[in-house]
């Protein structure tokens, strides 16, 4: 088996047959994790005859691996997925009473992968609620471990709230009714600054025009507030000469159309920007929450969830995933789509310089689509005959080997 190498902790070197980890997932898990495997694997065929493969480990969490371990997510696949580095898993049921909150939040704590990435693009041929789905392309960086998210809170009767309660009353004069649960919104400058670090050098790799903090700082000055401030600190601090301000770029535009143009805007006005003025955005950095809720939004404006892929990286250790759930209605049916999935597979060549690959699929999944081949959760939509999940599957690699 041929690892990938960790650098400094902070770089990877990637051999030319990649040992990567796979969770097939639950629920739809399976069907959807075996279509996307084959057309990457058909993708890096494609694209380097041989000279490159992805060779692929099976790792359990989920439901399987209660019933044979008595736990959703055994030691021995963290440590199988640290070996690996990169890992691509389907969606995991959110288990009851093991004593975290889901498998997911265990999974981006234990290999602190601090930003959620998900990509935002519209493929022709999708159903959208919208006029012009076409002008979104947009990428968003959500912060990932702090904010809400972070898991700090108490139920309205506990005794933890009653003290709390108690100490802001005593301490700072702030008086909550007895009924009030409490939450607790931690936002961190080393936290914001490493991910509006990566959203930065995203852009920048990426040749993408402008980079937005979204936050509320309006309302939340010293949490979203300061998540702004340290944006452009950290900016100021690190990418002087390649990115500049929206104020700087406004008073000389076009002077410097190489530059990353630094925006923020408030959560509430980006809903509305992002509707009404699409094209204007690119990349987006944000907090927790507004990226949660956010990125769920601009997925819905290019045809929903099941078209929309995500990645859960950190410095280097990296998991991609189906951004949905398990669906169990259509558990083992063949049915569902499994672009979601392949599509962060796409993410998940380019991570690792398969980019030939990436490419090759991505186009293919494109042609598919344009050609109308989809799976029920579009067809349906579109009024037309809907392919099974192994079907769309075969139909993208089809396209593949005619380009080829
Ligand atoms: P869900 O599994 O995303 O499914 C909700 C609905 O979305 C489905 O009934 C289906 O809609 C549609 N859908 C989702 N993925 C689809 C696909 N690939 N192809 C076609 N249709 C798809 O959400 P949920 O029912 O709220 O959650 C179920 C379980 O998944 C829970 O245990 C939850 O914790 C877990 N979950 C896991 C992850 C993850 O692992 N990343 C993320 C979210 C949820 P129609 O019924 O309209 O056809």
């Amino acid at each position: 088996m041929s690892y990938i190498q960790v650098k400094d902790a902070s770089e990877i070197q990637v051999p030319t047959n990649p040992t990567i980890a796979y969770i097939e997932g639950d629920g739809i898990g399976p069907d959807i994790s075996k279509a996307a495997m084959a057309m990457i694997n058909a993708s890096v065929e494609m694209a380097y005859h041989g000279q490159k493969v992805i060779e692929w480990k099976r790792v359990m969490a989920g439901d399987e691996a209660y019933e044979t371990t008595g736990k959703h997510l055994p030691q021995e696949s963290l440590e199988e997925i640290k070996r690996c580095v990169v890992a691509i898993k389907g969606p995991l049921t959110t288990p009851v009473g093991e004593g975290f909150r889901s498998l997911n939040v265990t999974l981006r704590q234990y290999f602190d992968l601090y930003a959620n990435v998900r990509p935002v693009k519209y493929f022709p041929g999708v159903p959208s609620p919208v006029k012009e789905p076409e002008k979104m392309d947009m990428v968003v960086f959500r912060e990932n471990t702090e904010d809400l998210y972070a898991g700090i809170e108490w139920k309205y009767d506990s005794d933890e709230a009653k003290r709390l309660r108690h100490y802001l009353e005593e301490s700072f004069g702030v008086k909550l009714t007895d009924d009030t649960g409490i939450g607790i919104k931690p936002i961190s400058r080393y936290k914001s600054q490493r991910l509006v670090r990566k959203a930065i050098q995203y852009a920048i790799n990426n040749r993408r025009k402008s980079v937005t903090l979204v936050h509320k700082g309006n309302i939340m000055k010293y949490t979203e507030g300061a998540f702004k401030e340290w944006g452009y600190e950290i900016a100021r601090k690190e990418f002087a000469d390649s990115t500049i301000t929206e104020d700087e770029y406004l008073k000389s535009p076009g002077t410097a159309s190489w530059k990353i143009v630094l925006k923020d805007r408030i959560t509430d006005n980006m809903f509305q920007q992002v509707l009404t003025r699409t094209s204007e955005y690119d990349v987006i950095a944000t907090t927790n929450l507004n990226g949660d809720y956010l990125s769920d939004a601009l997925a819905a404006q290019v045809g929903g969830l099941g078209l929309a892929p995500g990645a859960n990286i950190g410095d280097v250790y990296a998991i991609f995933e189906a951004v949905h759930g398990t669906a169990p209605k259509y558990a083992g049916m063949d049915v569902a789509n499994p672009t979601s999935l392949t599509l962060s597979g796409v993410m998940m060549l380019n991570y690792i310089g398969f980019k030939e690959a990436a490419e090759i699929l991505e186009a293919a999944i494109h042609e598919a689509y344009q050609d109308q081949k989809v799976t029920q959760d579009l067809a349906r939509q579109m009024n037309i005959k809907p392919l099974k999940c192994s079907e769309f599957g075969e139909e993208v690699i089809k396209r593949m080997i005619a380009k080829s």
